[in-house]
């Protein structure tokens, strides 16, 4: 070790470098130096001792450090002569770590979350002062990238004056929580638990490309990064502590993190309730961002890029006159003027739901996801026989959920029965120790859970059946979920439109989703491949909507090949792809929009299944509207780096 009379003999026989560099300079040379330490080794004649330093920087370390630092390169040569022991055993932060560990009962650790703040910001407020900490600080489980699970020391300040009490993430006053315009790099998920937003991100991110739940994704963190060697369990205070991430933390983080940053995007503070429940906290903010994205559309409703919108001109640079006359119908359409374009939407259902009221189509929100009704249903449809069709009172008090009616009762029986065996073929799966058997077989449990009956062919038909030889009926027993979602997805991936059915799949709610979500002048489609599109023709034309006039409705070509029943004029005609000129490429062979996107899409939408099963409403329609508009920011990075030029259009989204 050298002391500090030995570095300033070095440092001061070279002349002036005393009086022009400090400590800052100093410093930066030997992190910088040491980092360097192998090149310099490798760059010594073979005989050298790499155990210790040269006594001379190789001249190009020399200019660099000078250049980098901003010295001259007889002060890099002093600085090294002071230095250079220093540099070959630099340890870093490294030994800082095993310091900060001895500070634990003084509250101090190499982690200490702080406002941002030491003064007062309420507006109001005249107290000039730094704000006053009332306590040491209270012990908290930081979880960390590079560190692992670490014991961290959160700080509350407090203002004298108005009393607000600012938090590392938060202040509070009058029970509201304001959230700190910048997003806080430790994000608190629990009273003594903080993630690092770098964690979170990969959480959120494992969800967004492989479908990692919550729980896997805590244990990704438990097994690969939580660092339990660094747990002080020498220490009283946190000898039988838990150091292991819960999946609640996990969702918790998901939700603070996305709501702060659609927050900051919109340059608007989170604010919500500081008392009461943890997991009511934040509901209200996310059903103002899904009513918001319900009503806007999703953010990239707007978008366009050359691989979903197609544009012609003359050759000269006009847009509008088109020798080819292929854009002549969709003339007038766009916005800046006569601009010859042709946007291509790709529409698909796919079956993820969530519970909803058992009553068909309802899309009032249950009170409780495990309930079977909404608000409004429940009184009358808890007391009714489960049997769809059925007005008799349900034998309740005896545990049935039917009426006396012996079909009906020989229905829930069975169902009952159905139940059991599910029951006893999962208990066998767990107890075979297959990891995770929840995904695979509580999703077709909890699915609708229906029980259907053919009616003996003897008996009499069953006055309550639907069925219209009057041999089938069919009861509810379980929850109803919604029967699942419509997307529409433009051809180069960008996902524009969602919309939730709560009943089937049918074409006059798809009609009506299409319209509502591109009512804004300007932004319909001109062509939207759809695989039901000869009855959405049909019934466009039957309404005389006249979105038919301006909207092309092909058929995916792929559909069009293989599953089409060709026959009718609204078919053979209306939805054949090839009847679209416009829709094929350059060379006039190939198809230029790419119309199997949205399977793609709903092939990704799919992989949520288990992860949303047991969602409510409103964290259902809050995650995948996340995951949408992540998804789209990948895409469209990909879509530039594709050179596809993608854009925003002048309307929509606010
Ligand atoms: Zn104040
Ligand atoms: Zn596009
Ligand atoms: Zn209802
Ligand atoms: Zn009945
Ligand atoms: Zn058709």
């Amino acid at each position: 070790m050298d002391t500090w009379k030995e570095i300033y003999e070095h440092l001061n026989a070279v002349p002036g470098l005393c009086k022009s560099m400090g400590m800052e300079k100093g410093m930066q040379f030997v992190r910088m130096a040491a980092r360097l330490k192998d090149a310099i080794i490798a760059a010594q004649p073979p005989s050298a001792n790499p155990e210790t330093p040269p006594n001379c920087l190789p001249t190009k370390f020399e200019s660099f450090l000078g250049c980098a630092i901003g010295i001259p390169p007889d002060y890099v040569q002093g600085c090294w002569a002071a230095f250079s022991g220093l540099v070959w055993d630099y340890k870093g932060e490294k030994e800082d770590g095993k310091g900060f560990r001895t500070g634990m009962d003084a509250y101090i650790a190499a982690k200490m979350l702080f406002p941002p703040t030491h003064r007062c910001t309420m507006s109001g407020c005249t107290n000039t002062k730094l704000l006053r900490a009332k306590n040491n600080g209270t012990g908290v489980v930081l979880y960390t990238l590079a560190d692992g699970a670490c014991v961290a020391f959160a700080h509350r300040l407090t203002c004298d004056k108005c009393s607000t009490r600012y938090y590392p993430n938060y202040s509070v006053s009058e029970k509201i929580r304001t959230y700190y315009e910048e997003i806080p790099d430790a994000i608190q998920v629990a009273e003594h638990h903080y993630v690092e937003r770098v964690v979170l991100d990969l959480f959120i991110n494992l969800m967004l490309i492989s479908w990692t739940s919550a729980t896997n994704g805590a244990r990704v963190y438990d097994t690969c990064l939580s660092k339990p060697e660094n747990i002080p369990r020498d220490h009283p205070a946190w000898m039988d502590a838990s150091f292991k991430i819960r999946p609640e933390y996990v969702w918790d983080g998901f939700i603070v993190l996305s709501l702060l940053e659609d927050h900051q995007r919109r340059c608007k503070p989170l604010r919500v309730p500081h008392n009461g429940d943890e997991k009511d906290r934040f509901k209200q903010a996310m059903s103002d961002r899904n009513a918001r994205i319900q009503f806007y559309g999703q953010p990239e409703l707007a978008h366009y890029c050359n691989k979903c919108m197609r544009v012609w001109d003359d050759g000269k640079g006009n847009l509008c006159a088109c020798s080819s006359g292929l854009c002549s119908r969709y003339h007038g359409l766009s916005l800046t003027g006569p601009v010859a374009k042709v946007h291509a939407l790709v529409v698909d259902g796919i079956t993820i739901g969530h519970p909803c009221c058992g009553v068909r189509h309802c899309t009032i929100p249950l009170e409780h996801h495990r309930e079977q009704f909404c608000p409004s249903h429940k009184t009358v449809q808890d007391a009714i026989c489960a049997v769809e069709g059925c007005d008799d009172k349900a034998d309740r008090s005896n545990g049935f959920l039917t009426c006396n009616a012996p079909l009906h009762r020989e229905l829930e029986l069975n169902h009952k029965k159905r139940d059991k065996a599910m029951f006893q073929l999962k208990a066998k799966v767990v107890r075979s120790g297959v990891a995770n058997p929840d995904d695979a077989f509580e999703a077709e449990i909890t699915a609708e859970e229906f029980e259907e009956m053919q009616v003996d062919d003897n008996g009499k038909p069953c006055p309550a059946t639907k069925d219209p030889n009057g041999r089938k009926i069919r009861a509810l027993f379980g929850r109803r979920k919604t029967h699942g979602e419509q997307v529409g997805v433009y051809t180069c991936g960008t996902i524009a439109m969602r919309g939730t059915f709560y009943g089937s799949e049918t074409v006059p709610q798809t009609a009506d989703l299409i319209k509502k979500t591109f009512r804004e002048p300007g932004s319909m489609p001109e062509i939207i491949f759809y695989d039901n599109n000869c009855t959405l023709y049909q019934h466009l034309a039957a309404t005389n909507y006249p979105l038919l006039k301006t909207v092309g409705l092909p058929v995916d070509v792929f559909h069009w090949q293989c599953k089409h029943n060709k026959q009718g004029a609204a078919c053979s005609y209306h939805c054949n792809p090839s009847r679209f000129p416009e829709l094929l490429g350059e060379d006039g062979k190939a198809w230029f929009f790419n119309s199997s996107v949205a399977e793609q899409t709903n092939v990704w939408l799919g992989g949520f299944h288990s992860i949303l099963r047991e969602m409510g409403h409103v964290k259902f329609n809050y995650f995948l509207d996340e995951m949408i508009m992540r998804k789209n920011r990948l895409t469209i990075a990909n879509l530039e780096a594709d050179g596809a030029c993608p854009g925003i259009r002048p309307f929509g989204y606010a």
